[in-house]
């Protein structure tokens, strides 16, 4: 008899999207009149830059020759790829050998086998509320969970906790579900804290296009020291539009070692072993978004988020509601009105205002309480959002 991953009993069943794609589902049909303001779902809504389209027609014309025809890809990324995404970090000075660059089909692909290169016997710090993969994985991996609480108190970045036994530990900043980010010096406390005792921190920096504070960093490597204990997962889709192109990079530093075993030679048999490499195609378009055209012109896309993020934040301090985000993130994260629990208001606001945002419990139970708003919307959407909610509560 086979017998099968006993882990996967550990997993809760995940009902925060299905739920919400359910009510809009159920209201667009029961009342298809009603405009419905959609700030749930963490999705972009703007199209890719002209560069990426035309790296795109490119490239599929290269695959139409002779001359120019690619088969398999190196599993580890083209060297034009790789070098594209050492000169992304090098224009803001911070230096990664393209050797130390893998590349993949973006973060949530890497965030679901990074894992295999740790023993099932490390405990993972997760700090909460968080993106679920991070939990979701490591029970299926059957490693303990160590939950980092954040909270109003420390403006959902916590720092390491004293007492904390863990082993790994996931960041993400700028943050889903909070939009809170680390500057550099309480970033610098987490890389500290990792080099004294041997650990891994596991860098989600999805959103770090969206930093404009210059004491947030953008990158862990611009910590000193972090290229000793972190691994950093990134990825187009949020900074240039790639969630339905699909994109990203994991760099693995060569020197992080741990028990005297290279990490960065670990994830290249990994790679060699479990993958055939990204398509040709996405690598050009890649390439592309990364270039200073493609930059600039997603660039423009990235100020019609912040300028959405701007309107809900406004709205926000004229009802006088606690929030986090906004500034160096697309999302604003904030307390329900009233003492109201995360679903009543959900509820709530799609019976009064036909706004549909995110219960922040649906992100562990540190988010009860509190809402998430995503500013991936249309600017009429959101500027109508910010007007509803201001007419009902
Ligand atoms: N990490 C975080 C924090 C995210 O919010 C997301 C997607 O929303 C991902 C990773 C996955 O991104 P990708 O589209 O690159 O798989």
């Amino acid at each position: 008899m086979t017998h099968i991953n006993p882990y996967y009993s550990r997993l809760k069943t995940s009902y925060l999207f299905y739920r919400i794609n359910q009510t809009v589902d159920a209201l667009r049909r029961d009342h298809p009149q009603e405009r419905l303001l959609l700030l749930g779902v963490g999705d972009v809504t703007l199209p890719l830059a002209p560069a990426v389209i035309a790296a795109l027609h490119r490239a599929a014309e290269d695959q139409a020759k002779q001359e120019s025809f690619q088969g398999y890809m190196p599993e580890l990324g083209k060297d034009f790829m790789k070098q594209a995404v050492a000169d992304y970090y090098a224009r803001r000075g911070t230096k990664l050998d393209p050797a130390e660059i893998f590349i993949s089909y973006g973060a949530g692909d890497d965030l679901g086998v990074i894992g295999g290169l740790f023993a099932q016997e490390n405990r993972v710090a997760v700090i909460e509320p968080a993106y679920p993969a991070y939990v979701d994985t490591n029970l299926m991996a059957g490693r303990t969970i160590v939950s980092v609480p954040g909270g109003e108190d420390n403006g959902f970045l916590p720092l390491p906790p004293e007492d904390l036994e863990a082993e790994l530990v996931y960041l993400c900043s700028p943050n889903n579900p909070t939009g809170a980010a680390y500057t550099r010096a309480q970033l610098q406390q987490w890389v500290d804290w990792a080099n004294a005792r041997d650990a891994v921190i596991l860098f989600d920096a999805a959103y770090e296009a969206f930093i404009t504070d210059p004491a947030v960093p953008r990158s862990i490597y611009e910590l000193p020291g972090a290229e000793r204990c972190a691994i950093e997962i990134a990825s187009l889709s949020k900074t240039a539009g790639f969630t339905g192109t699909r994109l990203g990079w994991t760099a693995v530093p060569q020197a992080l070692i741990r028990e005297e075993t290279s990490l960065h030679d670990m994830w290249v048999r990994n790679r060699t072993t479990c993958s055939n490499g990204v398509s040709y195609l996405l690598q050009r378009a890649g390439e592309a978004a990364l270039s200073p055209e493609g930059l600039a012109q997603s660039g423009k896309n990235l100020q019609v988020y912040r300028a959405n993020a701007k309107i809900l934040t406004d709205a926000l301090e004229v009802l006088g509601l606690p929030y986090t985000g906004g500034k160096n993130a697309p999302y604003v994260w904030f307390r329900c009105p009233k003492g109201m629990q995360g679903w009543d208001f959900f509820d709530f606001l799609i019976d009064r205002a036909r706004i549909v945002g995110t219960p922040g419990v649906g992100f562990g139970p540190c988010g009860e309480g509190w809402f998430r708003f995503s500013c991936f919307g249309t600017p009429a959407d959101t500027r109508e959002a910010a007007h509803r909610l201001r007419e009902i509560l």
